[in-house]
């Protein structure tokens, strides 16, 4: 097994990882049957504040970089189908007039060998996307772009599958990120379920918090140039440091990059959390995950909202590049 020093030094125990599986599972079958209700108060409280006028917009391209599937019932609990739901494992392309960087740097080239090892068992075997897979220095390659040509890169959080494309990037390439993600993902002596470190070595990090005001239903921002085209929201709760990536777009879209907030829109549009199997591996915290989905729920029309693993929609956004 490919495994530098670091990322044993970094990885979770095995078997308390297999106990939280176990726990995750036997958790799951009620859940499919009852699935976790709204909670109404939270729900009726939620008010829209406006975002802030863009006066520049930006270019978005997705680069599709994997396949996988998965239980829509699982996915969006409770849902009473078998059916499969295609998921995928995307980077999204960002050119704003001052700057070109990525959203979420998701996979790079042999990403089954160089970083999915570092996770523990079984974790690596739940996680692992479907063969093959475009590594991000050949998608962007593809559109004539070098890795040195990217100005910085920010992930909506730290979990694998949103950085490992970093090690295929110069290592002079900075990455944006809250302050509290850094620190969950990198402070511990072991590294949460679903963060690699090895993608993470040898960064330069440029770290903030979200101290702007309230947009749209979400508690707090940062417009991230100052001219509302990028404005930086909080999503907290799959990860102490979720963000979701506002954007004005040049076709005069508003779309919101919601990470993992939410895995599918069908969470949104149904206002359900993940099944316990993944959920309480994946979800570091619940409670605050299932609110945010309220606040995805409750967002005004117009909206285009794109869940990182939602292969439907970002499919839909790519066939407008
Ligand atoms: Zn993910």
């Amino acid at each position: 097994m490919p495994d530098s020093d670091g990322s044993r030094a970094g990885r979770t125990p095995t078997l308390s990882t297999v106990l939280r599986c176990c726990a995750a599972l036997a958790a799951t079958p009620g859940r499919l049957l009852r699935p976790r209700q709204p909670d109404t108060a939270l729900l009726a409280g939620l008010t829209s504040a406006d975002a802030p006028p863009a006066t520049n917009t930006v270019r978005l391209t997705v680069l599709n970089q994997a396949t996988m599937s998965a239980p829509e019932t699982i996915v969006a609990e409770g849902v009473r189908s078998l059916r499969e739901l295609p998921l995928t494992m995307a980077a999204f392309l960002i050119e704003h007039p001052r700057a070109r960087f990525l959203v979420d740097p998701a996979l790079c080239s042999g990403v089954h060998d160089r970083v999915i090892p570092e996770m523990p068992f079984p974790i690596q075997l739940l996680v692992a996307p479907d063969k093959p897979v475009l590594g991000l220095a050949d998608a962007l390659a593809a559109r004539d772009i070098a890795g040195g040509d990217i100005d910085f890169v920010i992930p909506t959080h730290l979990h694998w599958d949103h950085v490992s494309g970093l090690l295929d990037l110069p290592a002079s390439v900075p990455m944006k990120l809250p302050a509290v993600e850094h620190d969950w993902a990198l402070g511990g002596p072991h590294a949460p379920i679903g963060v690699a470190r090895g993608p993470l070595r040898e960064r330069t990090f440029d770290l903030f918090e979200l101290d702007g005001p309230p947009v749209l239903t979400f508690a707090r921002s940062k417009d991230l140039f100052g001219d509302g085209s990028v404005v930086l929201v909080d999503l907290s709760g799959h990860t102490p440091g979720s963000i979701g990536v506002l954007l004005a777009v040049d076709d005069g879209t508003r779309v919101l990059l919601a990470g993992d907030s939410v895995w599918s829109k069908l969470q949104i549009e149904l206002l359900r959390e993940k099944a316990p199997m993944p959920g309480l591996l994946f979800d570091n915290n619940r409670d605050a995950a299932f609110a945010t989905i309220h606040r995805l729920h409750a967002l005004p029309p117009g909206i285009e909202v794109i869940a990182g693993h939602d292969l439907a929609a970002v499919t839909a956004r790519a066939a407008k590049n």
